[in-house]
């Protein structure tokens, strides 16, 4: 984060235009070089000035854009990827979570939407997500909504005052430039924003350690019917069915890894598959990601031995691709002015100020791949943190809204939870859930001119439920 202090005293002046200036053009070097650092000042081109600006355009991103802008305001999304949808599509995440509890349909709004506009774009006829079409199905709702937004252009940089973002730095191929909006929302799923702009954070559990990542990937020459006659495993993950075990003593695998959560059908012979864990990979060091990219990769000669060899209908499997972007579960929690936990999740919590309900299990995937960590695992997911039908757990306004600042909110994966509650509403559906409620609350704190922190909430629960969202409590 540059205050603007620092970015006046670095760049010299700041032009009345709007443009941020600087004594000299270029990159310096002075007495940093000493230290092995740089000090770099340019001047960059305002070349967006909006009302609502949006980094990450993943699930929550997609929502947080059309919820915003179907209040009438101005919205520019930056997309690092060449695609929206982040997990669900560049890392090939194969199927949403359960939009449901059972009883009510919870992903009311923008969830309703996407899944409407799926089941008539779609080519391939198989229960999974038609990948390819989850892309032009966001593309598509984002333009008909008229929110403005880039490819393969990435928030790198903040300017903050007194508590306040002035503006943000993308870099693009066009070259770097400078967005200003009113209000911020960080949905680049690692809070990359929030951090920049001096946010608080938690990353992991106690210890600081993360969920393991897993490289998602697409297979040809499945034979379904085979499949579905053969040995179903009980339960919902239960390595056990697949043979997994017997393959790792058989030494198929170089990592004793017996995570298998499947292989889904796309329709024809194509499936996805979600399988194998890069152990302690960190998301946002781009070395760890590199690292867990090759090994992923490399893995897939192992799943091709095991899914020949040991899988009934998957004899002549061939794998055709992984994801261009690693699957991360877990990275940072910004801190809000309310941290979702536990004990909410156990209680069924109701909040005054609730935006959503959700219901999905906890899902911690285990740090190690040991047979004691799989089984616990298996036990959480399947008895432990399981609701009955109808049951749910409110997620406050307050997990959207970083303490400290005016006009910055958090959407997805990063919002203000502990550890648990992170497995559970880190999932699509629940992103959708958040993602409608910080676009609304954006539109909200401009329309009532003031901080995030303050705006009438009833009348954001208001919006919501105008724009469909479940909100039963209030
Ligand atoms: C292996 C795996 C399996 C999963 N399985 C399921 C499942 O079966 N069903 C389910 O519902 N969920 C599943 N999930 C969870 C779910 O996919 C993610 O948690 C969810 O997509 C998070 O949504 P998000 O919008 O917060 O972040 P993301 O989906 O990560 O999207 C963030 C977006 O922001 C972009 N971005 C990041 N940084 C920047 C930047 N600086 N500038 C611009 N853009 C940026 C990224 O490119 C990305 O498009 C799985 C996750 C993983 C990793």
């Amino acid at each position: 984060m540059l205050t603007r202090r620092q970015w006046m005293l670095a760049a010299g002046t700041l032009a009345a235009s709007g443009t941020l200036a600087s004594a000299s053009e270029g990159a310096e070097t002075e007495n940093a070089s000493a230290k092995n650092e740089v000090q770099f000042s340019r001047t960059f081109p305002v070349k967006y000035d909006v009302d609502v600006f949006i980094a990450g355009g993943g699930p929550a991103g997609t929502a947080a854009a059309v919820a915003a802008r179907k209040q009438g305001v101005s919205v520019f999304l930056a997309e690092a990827q060449s695609c929206l949808g982040g997990m669900g599509t560049a890392a090939l995440v194969p199927v949403f979570m359960q939009m449901s509890d059972g009883v009510n349909f919870l992903c009311g709004g923008f969830g309703q939407t996407v899944v409407d506009a799926l089941k008539k774009e779609r080519l391939l006829k198989g229960p999974a997500t038609d990948i390819e079409a989850l892309k032009r199905v966001y593309d598509a709702l984002l333009k008909e909504a008229g929110v403005d937004f880039t490819f393969c252009t990435t928030f790198c940089e903040t300017i903050v005052s007194d508590g306040r973002i002035d503006c943000v730095i993308c870099v693009a191929p066009s070259g770097m430039f400078a967005v200003r909006a009113k209000v911020y929302i960080d949905c680049t799923g690692n809070g990359d924003l929030a951090v920049r702009a001096g946010a608080k954070f938690e990353k992991g559990n106690a210890e600081g350690r993360l969920m393991p990542g897993t490289l998602c990937s697409v297979w040809s020459g499945i034979d379904w019917e085979k499949w579905k006659k053969a040995p179903r495993p009980q339960g919902v993950v239960q390595p056990q069915g697949f043979r997994i075990k017997q393959a790792i003593a058989d030494g198929v695998f170089s990592v004793p890894d017996e995570h298998f959560c499947g292989a889904f059908e796309f329709g024809g012979d194509l499936g996805g598959a979600n399988i194998g864990h890069a152990f302690n990979v960190d998301g946002t060091d781009e070395r760890s990601v590199t690292d867990a990219l090759i090994t992923g990769r490399r893995s897939m000669r192992e799943f091709t031995r095991y899914f020949n060899e040991y899988l009934e209908g998957f004899e002549n499997a061939q794998m055709i691709q992984t994801g261009s972007l690693m699957g991360i579960r877990e990275t940072r929690r910004i801190t809000g002015d309310y941290v979702l936990s536990l004990k909410d999740y156990r209680e069924r919590a109701v909040f005054e100020d609730e935006i959503g309900r959700y219901s999905y299990p906890i899902d911690i995937h285990p740090l190690d791949p040991t047979s004691e960590g799989y089984a616990q695992h298996r036990k959480e997911f399947d008895e432990t943190f399981r609701y009955k039908k109808g049951e749910s757990y409110g997620i406050p306004y307050r997990t959207l809204t970083p303490a400290g600042f005016e006009n910055l909110l958090t959407a997805g994966r990063c919002i203000s939870s502990d550890h648990y509650v992170h497995g559970s509403v880190r999932v699509m559906p629940g992103c959708y859930i958040t993602g409608q409620a910080a676009g609304i609350a954006a539109a909200r704190a401009i329309a009532e001119k003031t901080s995030v922190h303050e705006i009438n909430v009833k009348a954001l629960q208001t919006a919501l439920k105008d724009f469909g969202a479940f909100l039963p409590n209030c």
